[in-house]
Formats: C-alpha cells, structure tokens, sequence
C-alpha cells in the first residue's frame, strides 16, 4: 500500500521528507523551537527524519572505545552522563505527569548498556554499529513525544525496519527495492518520525550508513516515496561557496545543481553528506537547504535546473595526513603496484582525497581517522618506505583562477597539490593557515 499523506493545507499531493539535525534539537529549547517552527509552518512533512541531539554520537563514540576498554568506572560514567543529559532535556520538555518518556529514555539506555555487553568482544564494526544509533533512538523518542504533546500528531517509527542495507558496517549499502516496498508500505495519514543514519539488515542486525548520514537517510526516504521535495534544516540559511564559519566573506549559493552541488561536498562541504544527492537526482527531487533559525530567509534549492555560478567556492578538509609511499625494492609505481595501494586503502575503509604520483612515488592526502588509518600504514611499511606528515588542512577550489589561488595560499607552503580545468586542491600545514579566511574579491 502507498504511503497515505497527511495533507498539507494549500499544497495537497506534496510529499515531504524533513531533515533535522544535531543542532537543531541539541536540547529542550531546541526542541521546543522546532515544534513551534512546524506548526507556524503552515504545511506539514509527511516524513521527519531527526539526528541524535547535539554531539551525542560523539559521546556514543567515546562510550564504545570506554566499553571496549578496560576502565569500568569510565565506561559507567560516560553512561551515566548520556543518561542524566537525556533526562535533563525530558525533565524541561515534560511535566512530572508525563513521566513515559522519561521510562523510555531509561530503557533505551538499559538496552544500550547491555549491547555494549554482548557485544564489546565481537569485531569492533559491528559492534558501533549494535550502539551508536541510540542517540537517534533517543533523540526520536523525545522529539515525537514532545510533538505529540503540543498537537503535532506523529508515529515513531524505527529506521531499522524501513532503512535494508547490507551487512557492511559503518558505510551500509541500501537494498532499494525492499527498502521501497518496506516505506511505501508504511499506510499512515500522519506525520512519521524516524531515525537518520541507521539502518539494519534484512536478518535485522543494525547497521550505519556513515558519520553526518542523517541527510542522506532523509534522500533514501524521499527517492523511495518518489517525494516532492526534501527540506534540510540546518544551523546556517543555505549551502555557501565556503562555509561561513571559516570564511569571513562566505555566500549564500541560493540555485544549484546537483552535479555541482556533488562536488562540493565529495570535496569535503559538511553541510550535506555527499551519498545525498544521487537518489534525489534519479527522481528529480529538489533539495532544500534552510535555517531553523531564520526559517524566512529564501533556502538554497538543489535541482537539475541549477544556475551554477563560476564564481569560486572553497572546501577546507583539516586534520589531514599525507603518506608518500615509494617501493622498497625501488621498482615503479605502476599500475600494478597502484591497484594493490589502492586495495588496502578500500579494505581499510579509508578516502584518499587528493591523490598524486610519480615514477616511483604515490602520495594520497587522507582523513586522519586512527582507527582506520593506523593500520592501513602499518600494513604498508612492509612493502613501502613511507614519508608521512600529520596536522595538515586541505584547501579544495572550484572554479579557480591562479590569481585567486595565490592570494589564498599566501606565501605557505604547499605540501602536496593537484589541478584540473574545474577543481584545484593544495595542502597546507594547518598551523601556518589563518583562523578565519577572506576569498580575495
Ligand atoms: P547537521 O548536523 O544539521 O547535519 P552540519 O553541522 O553537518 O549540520 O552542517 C551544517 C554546518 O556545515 C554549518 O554549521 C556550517 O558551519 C558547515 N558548512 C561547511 N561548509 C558549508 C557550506 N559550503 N555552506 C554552508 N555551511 C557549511
Ligand atoms: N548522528 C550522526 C552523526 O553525528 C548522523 C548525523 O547526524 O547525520 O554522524
Ligand atoms: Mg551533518
């Protein structure tokens, strides 16, 4: 059965998905303000798709390495932070007659604390993925309640039902068509309110789709309900030529299409996770990115009718390592010998987001991610002489000019680049680059 639409006053036949992240419910008054956003709204999502509450799968992260560890005492307060934070947010949202939520948020925590248990010998993968999406089962549980309570009706659904992946943890591939039938079986005249990021076999053991995946669960949502649209809420008004937290002069790209839009964020622009735009752009689902804090203000649309401005946009990607690996026995790095590098970076689950090379010399820029990068080196330096320099930024430019790229380099060093006709990239040390950056008019 197809999904049956709230009908949203003036726009019948609209389906919408909604995207909330951290930020935008990181506590009570978040909360609060987004509740009072979607009823001044006027029309109402049919789906809302919500991240864990502020940095809780940061914390989540720290809860596994303390579970996997051997301090007791660290791991159980570590929890009990989680749990008095989760409860602090109940206590200002609900009053002491509601006190439901509050039991749920406990047992939610109970059933964390005992995947934790059963799962902290078993491969460390499956084990983040039995227990970092709590902070999405959390954040659902009290978000949907509290829009229960100030009128907005909606049904909490588990994300581990609809969302089929396969067994890959930490970076799950979707099984589209039972992913589809599951969604659009969902018969529901009411909002739904599920989890971004999470997801589950289909023998039911939960999965992740990578870090920052909320988006790209709320387009997974969208392309298999064939939606009208998908609507980001975001911390900022829009998707920017920089991001406006770093660049004093950032402005906002208010029509884009999704092939530019791709590129910025395969470059590294956090605000969209990059699997994002493919499943909308096989359907033609524009994307909307809008503040929850100036919801007036006119959001960037993604689309294929993208007005796509020459003007240059820059990516910073930090905390940024760079391996020059040169053959031990002095042969080529040929394409043999780049075709195994390449095997074990896809084994180790790593990115190399710039990649250059030489007759005896590769040399890849990757994210400094210890648990993935450390023993993907390790494995190399049988092999390979390995020259490795840590704590660098990546600046990544579209549309460049060599005027522009030498004014924001400055006079730094340039540690590693690479150039085609639309993208140019150069690596820095990150204690020679500014705080805050200008792109030169
Ligand atoms: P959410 O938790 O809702 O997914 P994110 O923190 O992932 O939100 O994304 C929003 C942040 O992305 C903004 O606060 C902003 O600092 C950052 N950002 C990075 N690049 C850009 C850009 N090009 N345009 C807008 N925001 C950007
Ligand atoms: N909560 C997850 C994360 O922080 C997913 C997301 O927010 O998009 O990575
Ligand atoms: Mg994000």
């Amino acid at each position: 059965m197809v999904l049956v639409l709230h009908p949203p006053p003036g726009r019948d036949g609209m389906t919408t998905v909604f995207k909330f992240g951290g930020a935008s419910i990181k506590d009570a008054d978040a909360i609060r303000h987004l509740g009072d956003l979607l009823r001044q709204l006027g029309t109402r999502p049919d789906v809302v798709v919500v991240s864990a509450m502020g940095k809780t799968t940061n914390a989540l992260e720290a809860l596994l390495a303390a579970a996997r560890g051997s301090d007791e005492d660290d791991y159980r307060q570590q929890l009990a932070a989680l749990r008095s934070d989760h409860l602090a947010t109940v206590e200002a949202l609900f009053s002491s007659h509601n006190n439901a939520v509050g039991e749920r948020v406990e047992a939610l925590l109970n059933d964390l604390d005992a995947c934790h248990r059963q799962y902290r010998d078993d491969e460390r993968a499956r084990h983040y993925d039995q227990t970092i999406g709590y902070g999405e089962l959390l954040s659902t549980t009290i978000v949907s309640a509290w829009f229960n309570e100030i009128g907005l009706v909606c049904d909490w659904h588990d994300a581990c039902r609809l969302i089929i992946t396969d067994a890959n943890h930490q970076a799950a591939n979707v099984d589209w068509a039972e992913t589809s039938q599951r969604l659009q079986a969902l018969a529901s005249g009411r909002m739904v309110i599920t989890q971004g990021f999470i997801g589950a076999s289909t023998d039911g053991v939960s999965t992740t789709l990578g870090r920052e995946g909320s988006d790209f669960s709320a387009a997974i949502i969208a392309h298999c309900l064939d939606a009208d649209e998908v609507v980001i809420w975001k911390d900022v008004p829009g998707l920017f030529n920089a991001d406006p937290r770093r660049f004093d002069n950032a402005r906002q790209l208010m029509k884009l299409s999704y092939d530019e839009a791709i590129e910025l964020a395969w470059l590294g622009a956090k605000v969209i996770h990059p699997k994002t735009l493919a499943p909308l752009r096989k359907r033609h689902i524009p994307l909307k990115v809008r503040s929850f804090e100036t919801p007036d203000a006119p959001p960037s649309v993604i689309s294929q009718h993208g007005d796509d401005d020459p003007t240059p946009a820059c990516i910073l990607a930090e905390e940024q390592v760079l391996l020059k690996i040169q053959p031990r026995d002095f042969s080529f790095m040929d394409e043999v010998r780049q075709h195994e590098v390449f095997g074990r970076l896809v084994d180790a689950g790593l990115h190399a987001n710039l990649i250059d090379g030489g007759a005896m010399r590769l040399s890849l820029c990757l994210d400094a991610h210890p648990a993935r990068l450390e023993p993907f080196v390790e494995q190399l330096t049988a092999d390979y002489v390995l020259t490795r320099h840590d704590d660098l930024t990546l600046l990544s430019v579209r549309h460049p000019t060599q005027a522009l790229l030498a004014s924001l380099s400055a006079d730094r060093e340039i540690l590693a680049e690479r150039r085609n006709t639309q993208t140019a990239q150069r690596l820095f040390r990150t204690e020679e680059c500014p705080e805050t950056w200008h792109i030169p008019e």
